[in-house]
């Protein structure tokens, strides 16, 4: 495996759009089957509520967006997701709690069981729910995780400017407490939050540095929702797309590098070519957690128009045992402690306020 310096990342996604499409392509179809393109469902089974402060986010709750909030989702409301996403050719489906971290309490030991439920339908089953513990993650391992999903969002500096409430060294913690538990890594990046190119191929160089590299890259363009700090900026130009795909999958060559979210706002051709270029899975569903998402037929559409096929499951790893998990009292008392470095990010304090005043008129 190749250890990419800085300058390397940052010369090939500056390289001539058509040269690096080319060699993105040439290494896609060294280890993956070029024609097949996992179908993922993304199911917010917790939305809203979220004492974290992240910039681009609508489920914070310090910013005021129109989202619809919902508590834990029941075993029968997330199996009837699960049925519907299979239906629809989904073979991986990623469970998404709007929390800072896993706790050691009932809603932990639910998820637990519904991660258990999707896992003998036979589907890859992903949890995003922040950030956990080795014991944690091992627990999720045993009642059958495929894979933990924990972005690291953009470069160490430039998360400073995003989000206040976490440490990048925390994500960075999280994601080993992962492997240690031998589960698969999920983790990537947002572009289009004001980040410079030096900051997203800082973000590749962490990630590709990882050894083993995730099994797992999702690259996502900002959706610039109301009432977050974010709000004014401008939609990722296509070719910017392109060229993180294309640079991701050249420094991590046998990761899954997943085209997430900003779909919406791209052309049938821009994906096109984000496929040609090593982009191996997309997300399913109208909703991507809260924001828009393309919809299943328009996708089988781009499928049949493209010579493209649904990845089975497990097609990379094998399925796990689920097994019977419950917390013990030892696990329940054990103290948990992540840092909260609480420097102050004026646009975010703005937002803060801007939210706080929403809320004080929708009273009167
Ligand atoms: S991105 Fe996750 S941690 Fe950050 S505010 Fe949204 S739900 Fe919370």
């Amino acid at each position: 495996m190749k250890d990419w310096t800085l300058e390397e990342i940052i010369e090939l996604y500056n390289s001539p759009l058509i040269e690096l499409v080319f060699k993105a392509a040439t290494i896609h179809r060294q280890h993956h089957n070029p024609r097949e393109v996992q179908i993922s469902t993304l199911l917010s089974i917790k939305t809203g509520g979220c004492p974290e402060d992240c910039g681009y986010c609508p489920q914070a709750a310090r910013y005021h967006t129109n989202i619809e909030t919902n508590d834990l989702m029941s075993l029968e409301q997330v199996e009837k997701a699960a049925i519907d996403a299979q239906a629809g050719g989904s073979s991986r489906l990623c469970m998404g709690a709007a929390w800072r971290n896993v706790k050691n309490d009932d809603e932990f030991e639910h998820v637990l069981k519904l991660v258990k439920k999707v896992n003998n339908m036979n589907m890859e089953v992903c949890c995003t729910l922040g950030m956990v513990t080795e014991s944690q993650a091992q627990r999720l391992a045993e009642a059958g995780l495929y894979a933990y999903n924990h972005n690291l969002d953009s470069s160490e500096d430039f998360y400073k400017e995003i989000i206040s409430t976490r440490g990048y060294q925390d994500r960075l913690d999280t994601l080993d407490n992962v492997r240690k538990a031998n589960l698969t890594i999920c983790s990537g990046g947002i572009i289009g939050m004001g980040e410079s190119v030096e900051d997203r191929c800082k973000m590749l160089l962490t990630l590709s540095s990882l050894r083993p590299q995730p099994e797992s890259v999702p690259i996502n363009a900002l959706v610039a929702v109301e009432g977050t700090p974010l709000e004014e900026q401008n939609e990722v130009p296509i070719w910017d797309m392109i060229r993180m795909v294309a640079t991701t999958r050249i420094v991590m060559p046998t990761s899954t590098v997943r085209l997430s979210a900003g779909r919406t706002s791209m052309n049938a051709e821009g994906q096109a070519l984000c496929f040609m270029a090593g982009a191996g899975s997309i997300f399913a569903g109208d909703k991507l957690l809260t924001t828009p998402n393309p919809d299943i037929n328009s996708d089988m559409q781009l499928f049949e128009t493209l010579g493209l096929q649904p990845r089975a499951a497990f097609a990379k790893r094998e399925q796990a045992c689920s097994k019977e998990v419950t917390l013990s009292e030892q696990e329940r008392q054990e103290k948990i402690k992540w840092s909260r470095p609480a420097h102050k990010i004026e646009n975010n304090e703005k937002y803060k306020e801007i939210g706080k005043q929403k809320r004080k008129d929708q009273l009167v």
